[in-house]
């Protein structure tokens, strides 16, 4: 090879190296233009699923504060101050409250209160309802008219009418 033909060669070698470099140099810019907010936005969106689930975590220890009284689910059942304890004293003052709340404490002694279908879906009632429950009022009932009615529906009622009964047979007594 000739010393020109040598020249030409090597020119171009360079240029392609240039051109090389070029492209790397703009393919790197470009990537770097495209990606530029990446970090920012990472560390944005980092925070703001922190912030969430903190705000989680706050809402969820409230719901169970609600749920379970301030001792958590473990000591739901636990006696709370103010629970009713029986006694002359405590039903005088559930009277009381009764009345206060505009409630009707009934005709007395050889009557009972039915709740009627609207306490059926309630812990102690029952479901699917029938005809019978639908035909049910709530109100106030003769104590043997109570046993009855309550002997037609499909619950399980044996001890309110067991108690029912003992209750006819004090009275009687
Ligand atoms: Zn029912």
């Amino acid at each position: 090879m000739n010393a020109p033909a040598l020249l030409d060669l090597s020119d171009e070698r360079d240029q392609w190296e240039r051109l090389c470099a070029a492209v790397y140099r703009d393919g790197y810019q470009a990537a770097g233009t495209a990606h530029q907010d990446d970090y920012e936005r990472g560390l944005v969106d980092g925070a703001l699923a922190r912030k969430r689930a903190q705000h989680d975590l706050v809402e969820m220890a409230r719901l169970d504060v609600a749920r379970w009284g301030p001792a958590g689910r473990e000591h739901f059942a636990d006696p709370r101050a103010g629970d009713f304890a029986g006694g002359a004293e405590a039903i005088e003052r559930a009277r009381q409250a009764w009345l206060r709340a505009g409630l009707s404490l009934g005709p007395g002694p050889g009557w009972a209160h039915l709740g009627g279908r609207f306490v059926h879906g309630n812990p102690g009632g029952h479901r699917p309802c029938t005809p019978a429950c639908y035909a049910c009022e709530p109100g106030w009932y003769r104590t043997a008219d109570a046993i009855a009615i309550l002997e037609t529906l499909p619950g399980d009622y044996a001890g309110a009418i067991a108690e029912l009964r003992r209750e006819l047979i004090t009275a009687a007594a």
